[in-house]
């Protein structure tokens, strides 16, 4: 066992604050990481307040993982000392099943090993990012390419592949309309890679507060959704709405906007239930789905595919100890776009 600092939530809705937390001894098939980077995601804020139902306290938030190997187990073959790596939202799966087979982990018919606020297979909690180290099995950590910097690389673990993974499923790319809703730390990446891909971006946002950000950052089109007139004048006209919005919707209005056969996938994950009536859906073969991050297989592709776009976040560096203000400005869509802590002021 290794004893790390680490900031952690001592209960539901406290405020998160400096501690030491102990990290197994580093097993056969091990690696243990230096990390040097945690993104905040707005999922950390939703589970350190419990609003996603009871949790596990103390707290270590923390699934944006960017790191250096420092140790390997006897038997680990895919990486070595000095290595950069990733860790996402889950650190192990059952390794069995269909989807594990598949190498959709993340949908693990017995349930994926969070990275954070879980149960590891050893009985032990588990522990996130915001600290400074974590030992984790080698198939559930990522290699980061060399063309991408550890600090912007870090929110791909999460906002890069939970928008990756759905506009690769529904096809985004030429020819392809695409709206995503929301531009915060998942939704600034959707934008990024959905241009990338080669589809036609639009993005939908509370007001036009951010709108040069937006064309800047790959859209083709910026909309307040505060305006009404944003509903009348792009109804009928998307392929795919990826929405990434961390509160409920009025999902009527929104899948208003879709093309026959047009989808509307959610990876926003709000508290509270969603008002929807099935008339929304009805009317031109409309389909309304999820898609939760995305399989190490998949991580992996889409960090290449990062890596060779050129694609990292835009992040605002803190230390760990301005998390517990950090959190408040992403409560309060303030966030330009995603926090990132430098551990080393853990
Ligand atoms: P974030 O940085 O806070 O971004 C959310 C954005 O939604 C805000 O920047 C804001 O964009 C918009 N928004 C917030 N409140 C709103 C409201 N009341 N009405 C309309 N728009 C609102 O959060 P994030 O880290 O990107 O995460 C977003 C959501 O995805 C969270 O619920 C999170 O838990 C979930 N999530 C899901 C997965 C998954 O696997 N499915 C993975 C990661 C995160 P504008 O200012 O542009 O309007
Ligand atoms: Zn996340
Ligand atoms: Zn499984």
């Amino acid at each position: 066992m290794t004893t790390v600092a680490a900031y952690a939530a001592p209960a539901a809705k406290a405020p998160l604050e400096r501690t030491t937390i102990e990290r197994r001894a580093v097993g056969e098939f091990d690696v243990l990481i230096d990390i040097k980077f945690a993104g905040i995601c707005h999922s950390d804020i939703h589970q350190v307040r419990e609003g996603w139902g009871k949790a596990i306290f103390p707290m270590v938030p923390g699934h944006e993982i960017a790191g250096v190997v420092s140790e390997v187990g006897s038997g680990v073959t895919k990486y070595s000392v000095g290595d950069r790596v990733g860790v996402g939202c889950m650190v192990d799966s059952c390794r069995e099943c269909d989807n594990c087979a598949k190498g959709l982990e993340q949908y693990c018919l017995k349930g994926m090993i969070g990275t954070y606020n879980a149960v590891d297979k050893d009985g032990e909690p588990t522990y996130g990012g915001y600290s400074e180290k974590i030992v984790v099995d080698e198939n559930y950590v990522v290699r980061i390419p060399d063309g991408l910097s550890l600090d912007v690389a870090a929110p791909l673990l999460c906002a890069g592949i939970t928008t990756y993974s759905p506009l690769r499923h529904w096809n985004a790319g030429p020819g392809k309309k695409v709206a995503v809703v929301g531009l915060g730390g998942l939704g600034h990446m959707g934008v990024k890679i959905a241009h990338a891909l080669g589809a036609e971006v639009t993005v939908l946002s509370q007001s036009l507060r951010k709108k040069d950000d937006g064309l800047k950052l790959g859209a083709d089109h910026y909309y307040a959704t505060s305006d009404p007139e944003t509903f009348e004048e792009l109804k009928g006209s998307f392929d795919l709405i990826l929405n990434t919005v961390s509160a409920p919707l009025d999902f009527a209005a929104y899948l208003s906007l879709l093309r026959t056969d047009g989808a509307m996938v959610n990876v926003g994950l709000p508290e509270e239930p969603v008002n929807i009536t099935l008339l929304s859906v009805f009317g031109n073969r409309r389909s309304l789905s999820s898609s939760g991050i995305g399989g190490i297989p998949e991580t992996q592709e889409m960090l290449d595919f990062c890596a060779e776009h050129g694609l990292g976040a835009e992040i605002e560096l803190i230390r760990a100890d301005q998390v517990n203000e950090a959190y408040e400005r992403v409560l309060a869509s303030d966030v330009r776009y995603r926090f990132v802590i430098d551990t080393a002021t853990i």
